[in-house]
């Protein structure tokens, strides 16, 4: 059985930073769907030249292209035991595609940030998605498409929310509670 943590939140909330820090202290593999699509657009692959165009654009690959990298992902060995998924799912659908047999959602991290603080700190860091013009896109698929995983989730039990606004040791402490739980 793989028990799986998401973390969950907007874009810019720093769920990639503190997945890199809880991966390392409690020894569970970080997969990030963004990293491994801007993996395949590198390396040109199949998937990397339709996804190219849909991430610059600030959109969402579709459902069953990310599902399918993503299921062959988690069926690698190191994920026998669980992991961390940062970026998906991303929408219901890519939910539902992990309600499997073997996967266990144990745990969903939201990071609550406030809008004007994401916004500032994506065009800081800068990368090659992060225009004016594809956050304000990637903000919009976020409230439509992610935000409604939030009650989801909660339906569910699993929800346990973190406000992402602070020291990155302060907020790393508190999602490390959670994930004792
Ligand atoms: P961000 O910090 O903006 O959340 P990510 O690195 O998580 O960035 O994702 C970058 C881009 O990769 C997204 O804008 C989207 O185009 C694509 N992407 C990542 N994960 C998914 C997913 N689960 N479903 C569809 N598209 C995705």
């Amino acid at each position: 059985m793989t028990n799986i943590t998401i973390f969950l939140g907007p874009p810019g909330a720093g769920k990639g930073t503190q997945a890199e820090k809880i991966s390392e202290s409690f020894n569970l593999p970080h997969i990030s769907t963004g990293v491994m699509l801007r993996e395949h657009v590198e390396n040109k692959t199949e998937l990397g030249v339709i996804a190219a165009e849909i991430l610059n654009k600030g959109n969402l690959v579709s459902d069953d292209l990310v599902t399918a990298m993503l299921i062959d992902r988690l069926d690698n060995s190191d994920c026998k035991d669980g992991a961390i998924l940062d970026g998906f799912p991303r929408t219901i659908a890519q939910a539902e595609s992990l309600e499997i047999d073997d996967l266990e959602i144990r745990n969903v991290i939201l990071f609550e940030v406030n809008e004007e603080e994401l916004i500032k700190r994506m065009l800081e860091r800068g990368r090659d998605d992060d225009t004016e013009e594809s956050i304000k896109v990637r903000f919009e698929v976020y409230k439509n498409e992610t935000a409604p995983l939030i009650d989801y989730y909660n339906n569910k039990g699993v929800l346990n929310s973190v406000n992402a606004f602070g020291e990155i040791n302060d907020i790393f402490n508190k999602i490390s509670k959670f994930m004792e739980l």
